[in-house]
């Protein structure tokens, strides 16, 4: 156990996880032991009251990655430890879940130290004027300039030139009323969220293809029973380390792991057949894989005729991908790629999934339909224990871009031009259809015109950092300054919330109730374990509080219940129909998986089993080309330069850089480089260097290991400042999805 004397008026904290590598020891705590709680107050530790001798545990989920880990929040004493000045102690201990099977990692044993650290926000933060420091104001003083502002902007610019800009982490009931508030309390266009970062690839190929986005088709422990899974670009490893357990007991039933990744990482090495392609030839290597499932009479031509169309004109576009010329493109050896077809070939049941890796390229969505029309030709789809998954990221990224803050959607993942379901949400939100705003503009695009003549000058940002997690970061951070007015409601004082003129201080996942939907499309309940500290507030409590002050008479519940059942209503009929999922529901049946549309409706654990969600139940194929990264390395900038996470930080490190063992194994930013790129550039471990791209310069330090190509450089994404990649990145957008090509491209090093 590590004990953490907290900053200023905080309390001894035991956090659950002594260092980067080394879990915790579970059993009593030296508090329990001694029967007390201590607090800090003026720097001196006081005893405030014995503790009483009741365990409380209450049963919730992790807070970071998609996976939503079930967990129990145990704390000593009576329901006055609740309360924000005496959480003396609170533990983790994992919960035997379907999803976790009773595994954390390293974040989720160390997710209450937040809570309890000192180091999160519990006061509204205001700015006089530009160049003015933040300075604690009231609740009413803060609400009230973000309300004056919002009128201000509008009234002189126009409804949208007030955006909002959400996050896929915010709870089903958040992001909900967050699009009721941008459509009806504000009524613009202008609302999107960061899951374009994340998802947005996977999901407008499936949608194509199946027309449904839902990243797993399938519960995770499906996994364990199909006899091959093709992995391409996840790192599960050390992203979400419990579903691991899941790609164990499939190796443990005969199963067979295939990963496509050009980094030797942790989970690359338990596969049984890894392939390293180049970066940015994963559509080449799919068609080509696919050249050979035709050639090698793996085509299941019975299940192409009866469930899908279009498989013509794809046989007739992987003609050109024969192995020798996709070995070219790929860096894949032929040999590798027929004993993938060989297996992929004999096996009855099939899984491909793909995540970040594939998705987030400038031709992420055609790179993900290949691998789906490989998993079409095979006949995997919508069969038991088979199929194509998106493996997604964030906590609630899945049912982030369900319920509407997604600039083209209404909730319920429908089109919001779709007139049936605008008529329907509007109905549930007791206003015209006309007057629900048309489709607003993706992410980067509007994070890209802030402040201009045409993009939004007023902007509301809720649980997100895109001064570091946005492509282009520094052009972003540019934009950011250039606002008339920045409001950020945020649990921490994040890069992005230091710059704003008011910030907000709400409430973590342990201290408010809400629904998650994780990466298998199973909607979740995490359970409100303490209270708040005084001064912080939940978003639903802010959104109602500034929609009275905008004067809009609809309701914004601030009971998450109350919430949720609204959110109910306005998806039934959708796609993402929740209508027959209640918070007791999910409560008894360990979470209950959409489409549910209706009380005795069981869920869908497996979807399209009985057709897919197209007008004629059948898959579309559709033929896709290679074409490569959208900027390729040359003289001036010779490497490929990969960016992705790390096993102790979760997306922009606003959270888990706020936790001391974390920091501690995971201190800083780092360039990983093979062996040979050090000789050459004479590069030694530990050593100061610069990644420089046309857009610029990071500053990282040099890590040397063999895993990774030897034309290929790696920097995660979890640090603001010098040490900020995506200041570096590519921002060239995918022209379907709009999702920015984070993942790739041309750099080169040099020694600082
Ligand atoms: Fe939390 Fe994800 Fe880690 Fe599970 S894998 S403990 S959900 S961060």
């Amino acid at each position: 156990m590590v004990t953490t004397r907290a900053r200023s008026r905080q309390l001894v904290v035991r956090s659950s996880c002594a260092g980067a590598v080394a879990l915790p020891k579970r059993g009593r705590s030296e508090t329990e032991t001694r029967g007390w709680c201590d607090r800090a107050v003026n720097g001196s530790i006081v005893v405030l009251k014995p503790a009483l001798d009741v365990a409380n545990a209450i049963d919730s989920h992790c807070p970071y990655c998609a996976l939503q880990c079930g967990m129990t929040l145990n704390h000593q004493g009576s329901g006055l430890d609740r309360a924000a000045d005496c959480r003396a102690e609170l533990e983790i201990t994992p919960r035997d879940f379907p999803t976790n099977q009773g595994g954390l990692c390293h974040k989720g044993w160390t997710a209450a130290d937040l809570l309890t650290n000192g180091r999160r926000l519990t006061q509204p933060l205001m700015r006089r004027g530009r160049g003015e420091p933040l300075l604690p104001c009231s609740w009413d003083d803060a609400l009230d300039r973000i309300a004056s502002a919002i009128k201000e902007t509008q009234e002189t610019h126009g409804r949208d030139a007030v955006g909002v800009f959400g996050g896929g982490g915010l709870t089903n009931e958040k992001t909900y009323l967050l699009g009721k508030f941008a459509r009806v309390a504000l009524r613009t266009a202008m609302i999107d969220y960061n899951g374009r970062f994340c998802m947005s690839s996977a999901a407008t190929a499936a949608q194509r293809a199946f027309g449904l986005d839902r990243g797993l088709p399938f519960p995770v422990q499906d996994i364990a029973h199909t006899e091959v899974v093709l992995l391409v670009g996840a790192n599960l490893a050390e992203t979400m380390p419990p579903i691991m357990r899941h790609f164990t007991a499939l190796r443990a039933n005969g199963g067979q792991l295939v990963v496509v990744d050009p980094r030797r990482t942790p989970t690359a090495q338990q596969a049984d057949l890894h392939l390293q392609p180049s970066p940015g030839s994963d559509l080449a290597l799919a068609n080509g894989l696919l050249h050979l499932v035709v050639e090698q009479g793996h085509v299941d031509a019975e299940f192409v005729r009866n469930r899908t169309v279009g498989f013509d004109d794809v046989r007739g576009a992987v003609r050109a991908y024969w192995p020798e010329r996709v070995e070219r493109l790929t860096g894949v050896p032929v040999s590798a790629m027929r004993k993938t077809v060989e297996l992929l070939g004999a096996a009855r049941s099939v899984m491909v999934l793909t995540a970040r890796g594939v998705e987030q390229h400038a031709t992420g969505t055609d790179t993900v339909s290949a691998f789906i029309n490989l998993a079409l030709a095979l006949g995997q789809c919508g069969r038991p224990f088979s199929g194509y998954g998106a493996i997604t990221g964030q906590g609630n990224g899945q049912g982030g871009r369900e319920h509407g803050q997604k600039a083209d959607q209404l909730p319920g993942y429908r089109s919001i031009d779709d007139a049936a379901g605008r008529s329907h949400v509007a109905g549930v939100w007791e206003i015209d259809p006309d007057d629900v705003p048309r489709a607003g503009v993706s992410a980067y695009e509007m994070l890209a015109a802030l402040g201009t003549d045409q993009g939004v000058r007023n902007l509301l940002v809720f649980g997100s950092n895109p001064i570091v997690s946005a492509p282009n970061a520094r052009h972003v951070e540019e934009r950011l300054a250039a606002l008339d007015f920045l409001a950020v409601a945020d649990i921490v004082l994040s890069e992005t919330a230091a710059t704003a003129d008011v910030v907000l201080p709400t409430t973590q996942w342990a201290e408010e109730t809400g629904t998650v939907t994780n990466l298998e499309g199973r909607v979740i309940l995490r359970n409100k374990a303490l209270e708040p500290p005084q001064g912080v507030r939940t978003d639903l409590q802010l959104l109602s509080s500034l929609a009275d002050r905008l004067g809009c008479t609809a309701s914004f519940p601030t009971d998450p219940e109350a919430a949720f059942d609204e959110l109910r209503r306005a998806t039934t009929g959708g796609k993402a129909d929740y209508t027959g999922i209640s918070y007791e529901r999910i409560a008894a049946e360990r979470g209950v998986f959409w489409p549910c549309p209706a009380d005795s409706h069981p869920g869908t654990p497996r979807l399209f089993l009985d057709g897919f969600a197209t007008p004629d139940g059948r898959a579309r194929f559709h033929a896709v080309d290679h074409r490569g990264p959208a900027e390729a390395p040359d003289v001036e900038y010779p490497l490929f330069l990969l960016t992705g996470r790390v096993l102790t930080h979760y997306q922009s490190g606003a959270q888990t850089r706020r936790i001391d063992a974390l920091t501690e194994a995971s201190p800083e930013p780092f360039v990983e480089l093979h062996p040979s790129l050090a000789e050459h550039y004479g590069i030694a471990e530990g050593a100061d260097v610069q990644v420089v791209t046309r857009r610029g310069t990071v500053a990282v330090v040099a890590r040397i290991c063999a895993s990774i190509r030897d034309d290929t450089i790696f920097v995660p994404f979890h640090w603001g400042g010098a040490g900020r990649v995506n200041s570096v990145t590519n921002p060239a957008l995918d022209p379907d999805s709009r999702m920015p090509e984070f993942k790739v491209c041309a750099a080169r090093l040099e020694l600082a």
